[in-house]
């Protein structure tokens, strides 16, 4: 199935401004929300489809990505593994805390202009593999805004307050007449805060709030995959006017590992192996996760053969056992080959010759060549 165009999406033309994206973004999650819809595919669906095009259109710099080279310029592990691989059952609320906060309880006043919890903040976090697997704490840096010290946050000068704004009586809101109409509208003096600073900190000119690097230690739990969220709250951005912080969503992306890859909880590795060893059979030293283990082959075995090393998987940090470790054989052409090796060779082919029962696929296969011809 193509995959429908992000815009398109959320029905926000192409230089849609961020919190008109949000808006359109909220639209459609409201009412698709798996809280509303139960039971419902095709609204679950459409509730994926729409945090998907949202994560992405989001974010500044996958937003230029997508803009430039469409799907295929956004990793499509991020994108699809945000809902389905990284959010458990029933923690809907948990991973969308912040936007469904308006909806679903709490985050009264927000849109009122009063003071605001601070944003919530995405930082991606590279992981190889070893890591993900085994779990590990890492330091990060992390720029955000934090409460300006010197004035606590208020973004009054020590030693003075904020005053109660003139404009609204500290009310936040306004009433206008329009002709026969009264229009309550958040104060443009105060923004709705009520507040007014006459007297503005020096650090942060009356903000609240400065620019910081954090530093933050992370503890990744053992079995992590692409696009798990690791939430750390109240660890985003500051409020204002000491409203609280917002929490900061860690997203891992695990790097490609030289010999393994993973699917869920398998993991696949290919193995090389000589001709004679597939042919005679042998004992293979293979990798895994917790070192090397010997895996035997038994003889005529043909390249792409999966032999499972049962519990050698990655254990998902959603629970449940470890998977598996697949390894295909891959046989290879000997190279190089002495004159001693070739005459051996040259010997073993003769002996092949008038005899149909060495190469189970070449045969069958010309038996297809053959019927084919006939047939015409
Ligand atoms: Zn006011
Ligand atoms: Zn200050």
């Amino acid at each position: 199935m193509a995959k429908r165009d992000y815009y398109e999406v959320l029905g926000v033309a192409k230089g849609v401004s961020d919190a008109e994206l949000k808006k359109a973004y909220r639209r459609l999650a409201m009412k698709y929300h798996p809280d509303r819809n139960p039971d419902d595919k095709e609204a679950e669906e459409k509730f994926k489809e729409a945090n998907e095009a949202y994560e992405v259109l989001s974010d500044a710099s996958k937003r230029q990505a997508y803009d430039q080279y469409g799907h295929a310029g956004v990793d499509p592990q991020m994108g699809g593994g945000g809902f389905g691989g990284g959010a458990g059952a029933g923690s809907f609320s948990d991973i969308f805390g912040d936007v469904f906060s308006d909806f679903f309880g709490g985050g009264g006043g927000r849109g009122r202009g009063g003071p605001q919890r601070g944003a919530d903040l995405r930082y991606t976090l590279e992981l190889d593999l070893e890591e993900a697997v085994r779990g590990t704490t890492v330091t990060i840096r992390v720029p955000t805004l934090v409460a300006c010290k010197p004035c606590d946050g208020t973004g009054a000068k020590k030693g003075t307050s904020p005053t109660t704004c003139t404009t609204c009586g500290g009310i936040g809101q306004v009433r206008m007449q329009q002709g026969f109409f009264s229009v309550q509208q958040t104060c443009p003096r105060c923004h709705g805060s009520g507040k007014m600073i006459t007297d503005p900190c020096g650090s942060c000119g009356g903000q609240g709030r400065v620019e910081e690097q954090k530093t933050l230690s992370v503890k990744v739990p053992a079995g992590v995959d692409n696009g798990d969220r690791i939430r750390l709250t109240g660890e985003g951005e500051a409020g204002s006017s000491g409203a609280p912080a917002g929490d900061l969503y860690v997203v891992v992306q695990v790097r490609e590992h030289a010999i393994f890859q993973r699917d869920g909880r398998n993991l696949y590795c290919e193995v090389p192996i000589s001709f004679a060893d597939a042919a005679l059979g042998g004992e293979l030293e293979v990798p895994t996760l917790d070192g090397r283990v010997k895996l035997k082959i038994p003889e005529g075995s043909q390249t792409g053969k999966l032999f499972r090393l049962r519990g050698k998987g990655v254990a998902p940090v959603r629970g449940g056992g470890p998977g598996d470790l697949l390894c295909r054989i891959a046989v290879e052409t000997p190279v190089n080959l002495t004159k001693r090796q070739r005459e051996l060779l040259e010997e073993f082919r003769g002996s092949l010759k008038g005899d149909g029962t060495h190469s189970p696929k070449a045969d069958s296969w010309f038996e297809g060549v053959k019927r084919f011809f006939g047939d015409l």
